[in-house]
Order: C-alpha cells, then structure tokens, then sequence
C-alpha cells in the first residue's frame, strides 16, 4: 500500500491497528480484483479503514461504499470510554464524524474510489440488492447492532466474495463478545470459510449461497 497513505491512516483517529488494516487492504485488493461488485464497510468513524479499503478499490478500479450515520456508536457517546469531545457538532452538541471522514477522504485523493452512505445500516441493508465482492463489519458491536449487520449484510456478499469482521475476540478477557459470536456463526453456517486472520480481523470467503 502507497507509504503517504500508510502515514495518513497512522494520524487519523479511530478504530484500526495498522496491522489489521494492512491484511484488511489485501483482503480488498484480492476481492475488487475478483469481483464485480463494489466493496462496502459498516463502521466509516473517521475514514481509517476507508484509507485502506479505499486504496484497493482504487488500485482495482472500483468502489468502496462507505455505510455510517455518523453519530457514533455508543461507546463514542459523551461519558463513554471512546468519546472524543472533538468530534461532537458544537451547533447541536451531537456526534458527527462525517466532516472527519471527507476530510481524510479528500487528504488521501481518494474521493473517486470512495462514496459516503450517511445512514442507519439497517435502513440500506433493508433496501440493498447489488451483489458485493467484499463485505466489511466493523459498526456498532452491541448485540442487536452486530446481529442486524451480519443478517442484513453477509447474503449480500457475493459467492467467492469475502466477508470480512474486526474486533473478533476468542477470549472474553480481550473485548466484547458480538463480533466473535458472529464469525461462529458465518463458519458455522458452512456459508463461510476463513481465509486470514489478523489481530481480531477475520476474512472468510463464502464458499455456498445459502447464509
Ligand atoms: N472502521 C472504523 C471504526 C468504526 S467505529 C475505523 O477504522 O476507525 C463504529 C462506527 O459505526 C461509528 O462511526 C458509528 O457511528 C457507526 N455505527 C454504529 N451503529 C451504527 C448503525 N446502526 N448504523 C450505521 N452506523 C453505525
Ligand atoms: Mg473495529
């Protein structure tokens, strides 16, 4: 991955060890490459894993759809462990991180390759029917959130297509267990079938139509 992005990804706030997000880049490069769909995440924040997704869609020649309503997760609330009082709009006193996200959008040229969908995941998934070469979880990790990304999102991933979820913890001791119940149940399903790990980020391929 270009060494300036690299960089911009190290100063851009949010939620992706470089690591994970270098295996997520090749997980986008490997997917974009292969198939026809676009590529699209749930959890935008700042733009961090954007940088890294959104540079294999460039490098591909597709697209990165970007789903966030921008008002954080609950743990981003004021009070909250990953509050940022930065990032609240002083006009209503509300988080929004979309004028983050343009920001490290445009800093890294990347605006082309990326498109903004400013809304509830639900809502778009709801109403999605465009086949995905790469899905990306990584929204909000609450139990409901996590379960209603997976169910709406993984059937959109097309066959040979790649799903991919962040802050997947086998131990208890290291975080919140939705993401881990979710990859279980992806593997278990025999829809899915991993292909890389990397710190919590899992990568499965789906290898059967039915999820
Ligand atoms: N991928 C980011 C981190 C995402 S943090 C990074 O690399 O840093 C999780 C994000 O999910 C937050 O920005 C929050 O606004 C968003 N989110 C949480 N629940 C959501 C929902 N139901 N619909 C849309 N976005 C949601
Ligand atoms: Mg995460």
């Amino acid at each position: 991955m270009d060494r300036t992005l690299i960089a911009l990804a190290r100063a851009t706030r949010g939620f992706m060890p470089e690591d994970d997000g270098l295996a997520l880049h090749r997980a986008g490069l490997e997917a974009a490459a292969a198939g026809t769909g676009p590529l699209l995440e749930i959890g935008a924040y700042c733009g961090k894993s954007a940088l890294y997704l959104g540079s294999a869609a460039q490098a591909a020649g597709s697209l990165l759809l970007s789903v966030d309503h921008h008002r954080g997760s609950e743990e981003n609330q004021p009070g909250w462990e990953h509050h940022d009082p930065e990032l609240v709009d002083p006009a209503t006193g509300r988080m929004d991180t979309l004028p983050c996200f343009r920001r490290t959008m445009e800093q890294a040229g990347l605006e082309p390759w990326v498109t903004a969908i400013v809304g509830e995941s639900s809502a778009v998934s709801a109403r999605w029917r465009t086949p995905l070469s790469l899905v990306f979880i990584d929204g909000g990790h609450g139990r409901e959130q996590a379960w209603g990304d997976y169910l709406g999102w993984a059937p959109h991933v097309d066959v040979d297509g790649l799903l991919a979820i962040h802050d997947v913890f086998p131990d208890p001791e290291d975080g919140g267990r939705p993401p881990y119940e979710l990859w279980c149940r992806a593997l278990a399903s025999g829809a899915f079938a991993e292909v890389a790990a990397c710190g919590s980020l899992r990568v499965l391929r789906r290898v059967a139509a039915d999820v």
